[in-house]
């Protein structure tokens, strides 16, 4: 039965193969989400060998930061992109947890990074997050979680009003709108922790910025900052 069961497996992912998010090309035995093409060639961005990365470098005279990562470079129409829509937009939640094992794996080798103690997502407005059923960033969180040692720290951080309409202001006014934004409910949990802020996509961090103003104010914190991936 069991071996009837493996012949039934196959015949039909030879019918409906599952695709690579990333490059859609068919699956084959053994790959799991993500082709193996795409888990090797995929632009990583090696942040956590830099110190001084491009991530790091938006935070610089804005908020203290005690390292920064991008797991991937993201380009528009790149494989990243793909990658990306699938995580956001198709449902396909478990494409967080295997970016978060794969870049946890890097991160676990970092001795900064090694010393989280609770990752916090970066909320989604509860609109959106009723609409998609799922915060990617909390999806990121607990891959990432898994391979540090770390606790997933969710609803914590909270997000106070919707922000839809800030594309149409300037950088400078969105800015200022982030701010009112965050807010904390048990600042008390997060004394003297060592704090993993995570996102999906980082550009110009001015959210990730807008969560870590907050975050400093609690006595003892230090913050670093993981994100799937970068773009310019
Ligand atoms: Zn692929």
């Amino acid at each position: 039965m069991k071996l009837l069961r493996g012949y039934l497996a196959d015949f039909v992912s030879l019918l409906f193969p599952e695709l690579c998010p990333a490059c859609q090309a068919s699956l084959v035995a053994n790959e799991y989400i993500i082709c193996s093409d795409c888990r090797y060639n995929l632009p990583y961005t090696n942040f956590h060998l830099q110190a001084d990365n491009i991530v790091a470098q938006q935070f610089y005279g804005k908020i203290k930061v005690e390292a920064a990562y991008a797991l991937y470079y993201f380009t528009k129409g790149g494989k990243v992109q793909n990658l990306m829509h699938h995580f956001k937009y198709k449902g396909m939640q478990r494409i967080g947890n295997l970016v978060g094992n794969i870049a946890g794996t890097q991160l676990a080798e970092n001795s900064i990074f090694n010393t989280t103690d609770l990752i916090i997502p970066v909320p989604l407005h509860k609109k959106r997050l009723q609409e998609r059923g799922y915060n990617q960033s909390t999806c990121f969180a607990e891959g990432l979680a898994e391979k540090l040692h770390a606790a997933v720290e969710d609803n914590n951080l909270q997000r106070k009003v919707a922000t839809a309409t800030q594309t149409h202001k300037s950088r400078f006014a969105r800015f200022e709108n982030m701010q009112e934004v965050f807010t904390i409910k048990h600042p008390e949990r997060l004394i003297n922790k060592h704090v993993l802020l995570v996102d999906d996509i980082v550009t110009t961090g001015s959210t990730l910025e807008a969560c870590g103003i907050e975050l400093l104010k609690i006595p003892g914190l230090t913050l670093s900052i993981a994100t799937i991936a970068y773009a310019q």
